[in-house]
């Protein structure tokens, strides 16, 4: 199982095996401009998948499996998790929000016209 990864700062793509990262033999620096993710994220991320590969393994006597996730997908769940821990430094955000979250943003706007 291998990880493509895409340097942001750089823009240049590599993959690493999610074994090598697990045991430490492979570290997740981007291979053209060096570019590191801070330690304790890459700690996070490896301990995740290590859980990640054991709960794969056991689901594998009754399914297999094969996933994908991007980076893309998941940047609503990072846009609404700031929403939430500063409601009023992103007003900004709501609008952005409006398509996917129309009944949250009920209460969102209603809360605003109170405090006016
Ligand atoms: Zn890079």
């Amino acid at each position: 199982m291998t990880i493509d990864f895409t340097c942001q700062k750089c823009d240049a793509t590599f993959e690493i095996d999610v074994q090598d990262l697990i045991d430490g033999s492979e570290k997740l620096i981007c291979t053209s401009c060096e570019t590191k993710a801070p330690p304790t994220l890459v700690e996070d991320f490896v301990a995740a998948l290590t859980e990640m590969r054991t709960q794969v393994a056991a689901l594998g006597k009754k399914f297999s499996l094969a996933m994908a996730f991007e980076t893309e997908d998941l940047e609503d769940l990072d846009a609404k998790d700031a929403e939430e821990d500063e409601e009023d430094e992103d007003e900004d955000d709501l609008e952005d929000d409006d398509d996917d979250l129309d009944d949250e943003d009920e209460d969102a706007v209603d809360d605003e016209d109170e405090s006016r």
